[in-house]
């Protein structure tokens, strides 16, 4: 059957959006069970990914680069990087993480020690 590329990269944008914004509101300081919970849901994301030739993919990217959970610079550091292994499978442009920065804006109110989010 033939798939739909736009679907498929609009799909695409909208979850690595969504990644790194996680990645970059993931706690400087993680607990034990804030580093399971990453690792657990990068894992899950793996298995769940909704266009299954990607999700094939990013597993085999898995196995290779295991999430990095110890910290948030550690975390949206190997989100960077592995996003950069797909682009690099895609033949798109490198990312420069130095860049990273602020790029990825919640868009929420500063609770960043807020233990209700
Ligand atoms: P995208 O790669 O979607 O990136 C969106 C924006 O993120 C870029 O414009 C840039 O501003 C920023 N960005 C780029 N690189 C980085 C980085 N390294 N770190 C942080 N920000 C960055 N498509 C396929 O055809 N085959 C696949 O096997 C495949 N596997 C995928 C696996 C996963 C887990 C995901 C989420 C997507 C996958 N895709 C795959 C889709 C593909 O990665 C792109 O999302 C899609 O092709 C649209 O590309 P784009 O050029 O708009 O930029």
């Amino acid at each position: 059957k033939l798939g739909n590329e736009t679907a498929k990269a609009e799909l695409g944008r909208a979850t690595w959006k969504f990644f790194h914004t996680m990645m970059a509101r993931y706690p400087e300081e993680p607990t034990e069970e804030e580093q399971e919970a990453l690792r657990s849901f990068v894992y899950l994301f793996a298995r769940l990914y909704p266009c299954g030739e990607c999700a094939a993919h990013f597993q085999a990217h898995l196995k290779k680069y295991p999430p990095q959970v110890s910290s948030r610079n550690a975390a949206a550091g190997w989100a960077c990087f592995i996003h950069n292994e797909v682009n690099q499978m895609l033949n798109k442009p490198i990312f420069d993480c130095n860049k990273l920065g602020d790029y990825y804006d919640c868009g929420c109110a500063d609770d960043e020690d807020d233990s209700t989010s």
